[in-house]
C-alpha cells in the first residue's frame, strides 16, 4: 500500500518513526519496540538511514520485519549523500524484493570522513534517479518549516524542495519543531509556492536529557520559552521532564489536529512507552477527526 493513498483516506495520518540497531546488535530489543508499537496500530511506521558508515543494511531489514512480522506498513528511508548509483540501485532491489513500496529521499546528514557520492548532492536527484529505475515506490521528502540551516532563507528552501516534489514525492515529512506557528506559516508558504501535497507535521518529545542535549542540538530547532522553561526547571528530574514534555507535545499535537493537519509523525526515538502516552492522549480526536 501506498502512503499517499492514506491520506486520500483518513483525514489525519498517525505514524511513528524508529532507528534501526547497530549493524552488530540482535533483534530482541528492536522487536520488543515494534511489537509494543504495532498495538498503538500506527498508520505507518518510518525506519531511519545512516548516511555514512553502516549506510542503510539494517534500515531495510527492519523495514521489511515491519512488514512481514508485524503486518505495519513500513517508510523505509534512504540517504544518498555517500551513496553511489549502484549501491542506490542495489537497495531499491532489495526493498522492491521485500515489498516495502515506500521510500523516504533524503541527501543524508553530512558525515565526517565519508567520501562523498559522485551520483547525487541533493535529495531531488534521488527522487529523479528513483522513478528512472523503472519500480512503483511512493517516495515521501524531508522539509524543513524553520528552513533548512543549509539555505540562505525559508524561501530559497521551499523553491528547492518545489524542485523535490516535482520530481515525484508524494507527501513530505517536517523536521521537528516546538512552535506551531512556525508550522502554520510554512503551510501557508507552500500554498502560495504551488506545493499541494500532504504534509505530515513531524513532533519529537523532549523527555529525555540526552534529547535535549543532542536531538535538538543536532536539528537547529527554535526552542520556545515555555520549552526552556520546562528544561531548565525539570532537567535533572526525569520523571518530572517525561511528564512535561509528553504533556507539551501532546498540547502542540492537539492544536495541529484542530488545524486540520494532514498527519503527526511521532519521533518517538524507540520509546513505545512515549508513544503510548501519547497516542492514548489523542485517540478520541483522531477516531473523531478520522469518522
Ligand atoms: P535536500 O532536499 O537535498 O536539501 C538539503 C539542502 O540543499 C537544503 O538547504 C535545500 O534547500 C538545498 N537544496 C535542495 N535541492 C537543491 C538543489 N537542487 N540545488 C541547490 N540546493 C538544493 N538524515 C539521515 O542521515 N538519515 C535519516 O534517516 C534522516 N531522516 C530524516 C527524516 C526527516 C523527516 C527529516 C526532516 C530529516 C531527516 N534526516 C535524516 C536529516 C536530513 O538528511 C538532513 O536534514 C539533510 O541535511 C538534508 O536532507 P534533505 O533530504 O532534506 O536534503
Amino acid at each position: 500500500m501506498f502512503i499517499s493513498d492514506l491520506f486520500k483516506s483518513k483525514k489525519t495520518v498517525w505514524s511513528f518513526e524508529i532507528f534501526p540497531p547497530k549493524p552488530t546488535a540482535d533483534l530482541s530489543g528492536i522487536k520488543a519496540t515494534v511489537a509494543a508499537l504495532a498495538d498503538l496500530k500506527p498508520d505507518y511506521v518510518s525506519v531511519t538511514c545512516s548516511a555514512g558508515g553502516s549506510g542503510n543494511s539494517r534500515t531495510n531489514e527492519i523495514a521489511d520485519m515491519l512488514l512481514d512480522d508485524y503486518g505495519i506498513l513500513p517508510l523505509a528511508h534512504l540517504t544518498c549523500i555517500n551513496s553511489t548509483k549502484d549501491e542506490i540501485r542495489a537497495s531499491l532491489k532489495q526493498l522492491h524484493g521485500d515489498g516495502v513500496e515506500n521510500i523516504l529521499a533524503l541527501r543524508g546528514d553530512r558525515v565526517q570522513g565519508a567520501a562523498p557520492s559522485p551520483d547525487f548532492a541533493h535529495a531531488d536527484e534521488l527522487v529523479r534517479f528513483i522513478r528512472s529505475e523503472g519500480y512503483d515506490f511512493d517516495i515521501a521528502g524531508a522539509c524543513y518549516p524553520e528552513g533548512h540551516p543549509e539555505s540562505r532563507d525559508l524561501i530559497e528552501d521551499i523553491n528547492n524542495l518545489k524542485r523535490k516534489v516535482d520530481a515525484g514525492v508524494t507527501h513530505l515529512n517536517t523536521q521537528l519543531f516546538y512552535d506551531n506557528d512556525d508550522f502554520f506559516r510554512f503551510r501557508d508558504m507552500l500554498a502560495v509556492a504551488g506545493i499541494d501535497v500532504p504534509v505530515q507535521a513531524g513532533i519529537m518529545p523532549l523527555v529525555k536529557k540526552t534529547t535535549v542535549d543532542r536531538t535538538v542540538g543536532l536539528t537547529g530547532a527554535k526552542i520556545p520559552a515555555k520549552i526552556s522553561r520546562m528544561v531548565a526547571r525539570f532537567y535533572d528530574d526525569p520523571d518530572s521532564l517525561m511528564q512535561a514534555g509528553i504533556a507539551y507535545a501532546t498540547d502542540q499535537i492537539v492544536d495541529l489536529i484542530s488545524a486540520g493537519v494532514d498527519g503527526v509523525h511521532l519521533y518517538v526515538m524507540n520509546n513505545a512507552a512515549v508513544a503510548r502516552a501519547i497516542t492514548d492522549n489523542v485517540s478520541s480526536l483522531l477516531a473523531g477527526v478520522n469518522k
